[in-house]
């Protein structure tokens, strides 16, 4: 095990932010994890995982141990006529898991390709696109707790899956280490093609009968139009959660703004996208020092170089601040401040 102090983080976030760990380690097996967890010189420090960091907001050097996973590999654990069981390292990254899936012919996560991370934050943010969550496809997992190092299983309804969220992120937060992912894929898939632009991008390619390959193409494609790609231009996807809000909260604001978008949520609510809300408080486009509101994508904070953590993370307080005061509603991060 290598043990390094001081470590740069710069190249494991995508907002791209200059800090260091107080202590790094990599972990390629659950028994390095184990064997990290309880070495002598790093008990007791703030511990934290890392995945493919595309989803964190580093505001400071972190005082304590970061955990980077790389626990890899892939085990089909049963099938029947209709379904495959895929049990998958957490370490993986997503999408190569999704371009595995759809050489199979396996039908699921073909909404969500090109999303940017490994297969263990995914349920943790149980993630999302184009009107599919990853627990649709969610079987089971396995995680280490972080204090006795013994493996416990999560069936679905342990996790509490709801919008950008699970039981790791609430009441388990900073409990356990994802260590595999178990998806039941479909092998006779049924196709989600109603959300956004894909039916017209399937239409353009005279894609009559949808496949698992032509919808990832149709949302990779919707996608590297639309989201500024990190490599060129630092940034976490989307900053914050669409709100969810009472159907009277909604309907005095529809008086003032009849335009405002809005989509049905459980309970009753009503969600309205955080995006047009940013854009309507005058943030869309707009720059800040080295940081700012992407132009195409409100929603998307970004880092044009050289911005801190602190200054992007002011930014947010700012936009949420003023879509507090036009709208009366609270917008809260969907990235992991640390
Ligand atoms: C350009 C861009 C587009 C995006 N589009 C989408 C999108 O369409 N839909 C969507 O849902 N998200 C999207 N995201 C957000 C992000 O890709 C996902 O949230 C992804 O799942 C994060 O994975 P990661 O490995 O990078 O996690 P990290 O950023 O490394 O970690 C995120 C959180 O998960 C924790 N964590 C990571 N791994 C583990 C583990 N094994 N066990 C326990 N905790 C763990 C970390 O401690 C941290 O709190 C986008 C991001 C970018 C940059």
């Amino acid at each position: 095990m290598n043990i390094h102090h001081n470590h740069p983080l710069k190249a494991y976030n995508t907002f791209g932010l200059e800090a260091t760990a107080r202590y790094f380690v990599e972990v390629n097996t659950v028994d390095e994890l184990e064997e990290v967890l309880k070495h002598e010189e790093l008990k007791g420090l703030p511990r934290f995982i890392l995945g493919g960091g595309s989803n964190i907001l580093l505001t400071d050097d972190f005082d304590g141990l970061v955990i980077k996973n790389s626990i890899k590999g892939m085990e089909l654990l049963r099938e029947d006529d209709k379904h495959v069981w895929l049990k998958v390292g957490s370490g993986e990254v997503w999408h190569e898991l999704v371009m595995y899936t759809i050489n199979q012919g396996w039908g699921g996560i073909e909404n969500l390709s090109l999303i940017p991370g490994q297969v263990g934050a995914a349920p943790m943010q149980n993630i999302g696109a184009y009107g599919v969550e990853l627990e649709a496809t969610f079987d089971s997992l396995d995680a280490v707790n972080m204090t006795t190092t013994e493996v416990r299983s999560f069936a679905k309804e342990e996790c509490h899956f709801g919008y950008r969220e699970s039981v790791f992120k609430t009441t388990l937060k900073g409990q356990y280490c994802i260590v595999s992912v178990t998806f039941r894929l479909n092998k006779q898939p049924t196709f989600n093609i109603s959300y956004g632009d894909i039916k017209r991008i399937l239409d353009d390619m005279q894609m009559w009968e949808p496949t698992v390959k032509a919808v990832s193409d149709a949302v990779i494609k919707i996608r590297q139009s639309k989201l500024p790609d990190p490599k060129v231009l630092g940034n976490s996807g989307s900053f914050f959660k669409n709100p969810e809000i009472p159907k009277t909260q909604f309907e005095a604001l529809q008086q003032y703004y009849p335009l405002i978008p809005n989509y049905p949520a459980p309970n009753g609510l009503v969600k309205v996208p955080a995006g047009w809300l940013i854009e309507q408080a005058g943030w869309k486009g707009k720059r800040v020092g080295n940081t700012g509101s992407h132009a195409q994508q409100a929603l998307v904070l970004v880092n044009y170089g050289g911005a801190t953590g602190q200054e992007i993370y002011q930014l947010a307080l700012d936009i949420q601040a003023s879509v507090q005061e036009k709208f009366g509603i609270t917008i809260v991060p969907e990235v992991n401040v640390v």
